[in-house]
C-alpha cells in the first residue's frame, strides 16, 4: 500500500502500510550491527521522549493551553516481567496520525536514499555505517519482537489517539483509539531472549549509564522486596539526576557523561572525538557545550543536512538545528547553547538580526578554533583523525571566515614533497619552520590527483634544490589558496604558476649559464611559437625542469586546471587561457628538437612535447587521437 491513499482513508479505519525501503534497510543493519550493543535501545527511547516534552514546552510559550492542566513533564519507565514488555511513557508533544506515520515510517533525513544506493554490498554489511545515521527508534526492534506506539499529540482531542504496532517485518497497522493523557507511549514487547530488560534492577542501571544527563526526571516505581513488599503502597523515585548537564560546572560531569549526553543531542551512535564546556559570565550571560564528532555524518556535503546547536533559553528548550551560532564551515559542530540574554520568544528571523547572536556566534567560532588548535598541539594523532573526518570542511574556511583566516590557515594540512605520506598531516606552521634561509615564498602544486601531484613535472627544480612543495589534491584547494594568498608574512605560490623566480636559491655560476642557455635556444623557442601558436601563449626557456623536457605553465593571474574544472562542473563557461610552453635546455630530446632540420617532423615532435605535458599534469588533450598518431609514426621510424 502506498501512504498516498491513507488521505483518502477515514481516519479510525485500521490500516496497514508498508516501511519505506530505506527503513527496511535500516531495520536490518540495525539488529544485525547493534546485536551487541543492544541496550542502546533504551537510551534512544529516552531520548525521544526528553525532545518530546523540549518541544512541549517551547509550544506552550505560545499556547499554555497545551498542557492540558498538567505541566509536569515526566518520563515513565514500566515493565511487566510476566508478559514481557516494557513501557516508556513521556507528557511530552505527543504525534497525530499524520505524524507518527511520517516519523515511524520514513526516514525523513533528505539524502538518504541516495547514499543507501550509492553503496556497495560488501559496504551495506559494514556496522560502521550505522553511526553514520544515529539509531534512533527503530533500536527497539533489536530487542522487541513486536512494538507499540500509543500516542496522541498535546491539544487534540482525547479521541484522536494513534495506536502504532509493528513487528518490524517490513510493515506497520496504524489505528485511531482513544487516549486520556497526551504524550507517547512505546509498549516493546520482548523477545524471549531478552526477558533480562523486563527487570527493575537493569532498568534502573541502565537509565543511570546513559540517561542520567536528561534534564527530565526519568521516573520507576519502587520495587519492595521481602515478606512484607505486598503491604506497601507503591512509591515512586527519580532514577536519573534530572538537572540539565551543561549548567552542571564541569568539574562534576564525568566524561561518559559527556558521553551519552552527546549522542542525545547529536543522534550519533559513537563517542565524540572532544568537546568544550564554558559558561560566559559579564555583559553576556551564556553557556555553550560543543562537540566536535569522530565521523562525519553521511549528509556532511548535503545542502539540506541538519546543522547548528541547539538552542536553550534560561534551560528551556527553543530550538533545533540554530545555524545562527556557527558559520557552514564548522557545521559538523554539534552542541547546545543556553543563553540568559534572549527573550524567550525568539524566532529564527528574530535571531537572524539580533546582535546578542553575532557576539555569541564570534565567541563559538573562536572557542572551535581554539579547541582545535589546542588538540593539534596536545594531540597530534586525535587531530589528525580530526582532519581526515573534516578537513574538506576547514578549508572552506579562509573563504567563508576571513576576519579568522590567520587562525584556520594554522589548522590546515597538506601533503609535501618531503615524504610519502598520502595523508595530510602538514601544516603551514611547520613548513615555515623548515623553510631554507633564503626562502620567501611557500611553495604548493594543485593537481587532480596526489600521484599527479607528486609527480609534476613543476617539482623537479624544487627536488633539486632541496626545496619543500605542498601538494594539493583536493577539489576545493586551489579554490582554497586563491583566499589564503600569504600566511605568517609568506606569500603562498603555485608552482605551475608564472615565471619561476628561483634567483634567491641560485647560485652566480648557475645563472650565467642558464642566461647563455636562453640565447643557445633563442631560435628553437621561436620556431616553437610558429607551429603552437594556436595553443600557447607563449614559448620559453625554463630551469625548473631536470628530468622533463616541457611543461605547462598557466599566468599568475589566471585560473588553475582543478578551479576550471569546479567551475564547468558548476556549469559556467571558464575563459579559456592560453598556457605558456617551457622547454627543458639541458634534456636530450630538445636539443634534438633544436637540430631537426625537417619542418614535418619538428612539428610532430612539436606537438607531441606539448600534448604530453599536458598529460604529466593529469590534463585532458583536445585530440587524442591526433595524438596516438603521431606517436606511432615516429615509433614506426624508430624501428625501420
Ligand atoms: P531522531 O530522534 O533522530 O529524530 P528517531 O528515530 O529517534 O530519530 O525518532 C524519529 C522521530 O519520531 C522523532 O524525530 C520524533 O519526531 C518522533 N518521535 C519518536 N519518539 C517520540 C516521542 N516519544 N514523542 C514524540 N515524537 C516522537
Ligand atoms: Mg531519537
Amino acid at each position: 500500500m502506498t501512504q498516498i491513499e491513507t488521505e483518502t482513508k477515514t481516519e479510525t479505519e485500521t490500516e496497514t502500510l508498508g516501511f519505506q525501503t530505506e527503513v527496511k534497510q535500516l531495520l536490518h543493519l540495525m539488529i544485525h550491527s547493534l546485536y551487541s550493543n543492544k541496550e542502546i535501545f533504551l537510551r534512544e527511547l529516552i531520548s525521544n521522549a526528553a525532545d518530546a516534552t523540549d518541544k512541549l514546552r517551547f509550544a506552550a510559550l505560545d499556547d499554555n493551553t497545551l498542557y492540558e492542566n498538567d505541566s509536569d513533564p515526566v518520563i515513565r519507565i514500566g515493565f511487566d516481567k510476566e508478559a514481557n514488555t516494557l513501557t516508556v511513557m513521556d507528557t511530552g508533544i505527543g504525534m497525530d496520525r499524520q505524524e507518527v506515520i511520517e516519523h515511524l515510517g520514513t526516514i525523513a533525513k533528505s539524502g538518504t536514499t541516495e547514499f543507501l544506493q550509492s553503496l556497495t554490498g560488501e559496504q551495506q554489511k559494514d556496522s560502521q555505517l550505522i553511526g553514520k545515521f544515529g539509531v534512533g527508534f527503530y533500536s527497539a526492534f533489536i530487542v522487541a519482537e513486536k512494538v507499540e506506539v500509543i500516542t496522541r499529540k498535546a491539544g487534540d482531542d482525547k479521541a484522536q489517539g494513534v495506536h502504532w504496532q509493528s513487528a518490524g517485518e517490513g510493515d506497520f497497522s496504524i489505528t485511531t483509539m482513544t487516549k486520556e493523557h497526551r504524550g507517547t507511549e512505546v509498549v516493546l514487547h520482548l523477545k524471549k531472549a531478552e526477558a533480562e530488560f523486563a527487570d527493575g534492577f537493569r532498568l534502573r542501571n541502565l537509565v543511570r549509564k546513559y540517561s542520567d544527563h536528561i534534564s527530565i526526571p526519568v521516573i520507576m516505581t519502587k520495587e519492595h522486596y521481602g515478606d512484607d513488599a505486598d503491604k506497601k503502597e507503591p512509591e515512586d523515585e527519580t532514577v536519573n539526576s534530572a538537572t540539565a548537564l551543561w549548567a552542571r560546572p564541569r568539574s562534576e560531569v564525568k566524561n561518559e557523561e559527556y558521553h551519552e549526553f552527546y549522542k542525545h543531542i547529536s543522534h550519533d551512535f559513537e563517542d565524540p572525538l572532544s568537546w568544550s564546556h564554558n559558561r560566559v559570565e559579564g555583559k553576556l550571560e551564556y553557556t555553550s557545550l560543543l562537540y566536535i564528532p569522530a565521523k562525519a555524518p553521511f549528509d556532511l556535503w548535503q545542502r539540506e543536512a541538519s546543522r547548528g546547536l541547539k538552542l536553550y533559553i534560561q534551560r528551556v528548550f527553543i530550538m533545533d538545528e540554530a545555524e545562527q551560532f556557527l558559520p557552514l564551515y564548522l557545521r559538523f559542530i554539534k552542541g547546545v547553547v543556553d543563553s540568559n540574554d534572549l527573550s524567550l520568544n525568539v524566532s529564527r528571523e528574530i535571531l537572524q538580526k539580533d546582535p546578542i547572536i553575532d557576539s555569541i556566534r564570534a565567541a563559538l567560532i573562536k572557542r572551535v578554533l581554539d579547541m582545535l588548535e589546542k588538540m593539534a598541539k596536545k594531540k597530534p594523532e586525535q587531530y589528525t583523525k580530526f582532519w581526515q573526518q573534516f578537513g574538506q570542511v576547514m578549508k572552506e574556511g579562509p573563504a567563508e571566515d576571513f576576519s579568522n583566516k590567520e587562525k584556520i590557515a594554522k589548522l590546515l594540512r597538506f601533503s609535501s614533497s618531503i615524504d610519502d605520506n598520502t595523508g595530510q598531516t602538514h601544516g603551514l606552521a611547520d613548513y615555515v619552520e623548515r623553510m631554507k634561509e633564503d626562502q620567501k615564498k611557500i611553495y604548493y602544486v594543485v593537481a587532480d590527483s596526489h600521484n599527479t601531484a607528486k609527480n609534476s613535472p613543476h617539482l623537479e627544480i624544487f627536488r633539486k634544490k632541496g626545496l619543500e612543495v605542498l601538494l594539493l589534491s583536493d577539489r576545493v584547494d586551489e579554490w582554497l589558496m586563491s583566499h589564503l594568498m600569504d600566511f605568517d608574512g609568506k606569500s603562498l605560490q603555485d608552482v605551475a604558476k608564472g615565471s619561476l623566480d628561483l634567483d634567491e636559491v641560485a647560485d652566480e655560476a648557475e645563472k650565467k649559464s642558464q642566461e647563455e642557455q636562453v640565447q643557445e635556444f633563442a631560435g628553437l623557442v621561436e620556431r616553437l611559437q610558429g607551429v603552437l601558436s594556436e595553443r600557447v601563449e607563449n614559448v620559453r626557456v625554463t630551469h625548473r625542469l631536470t628530468d622533463s623536457p616541457a611543461c605547462l605553465v598557466v599566468g599568475e593571474q589566471d585560473m588553475g586546471n582543478q578551479m576550471r574544472k569546479l567551475m564547468e562542473a558548476a556549469g559556467q563557461a571558464t575563459p579559456a587561457a592560453k598556457p605558456t610552453f617551457e622547454i627543458n635546455p639541458t634534456h636530450p630530446l630538445v636539443i634534438k628538437l633544436n637540430d631537426e632540420v625537417d619542418e614535418d617532423r619538428f612539428g610532430d615532435l612539436s606537438e607531441i612535447l606539448f600534448d604530453q605535458a599536458n598529460l604529466a599534469e593529469g590534463g585532458k588533450l583536445d585530440d587524442p587521437a591526433a595524438y596516438v598518431n603521431r606517436l606511432n609514426k615516429l615509433l614506426l621510424e624508430l624501428s625501420a
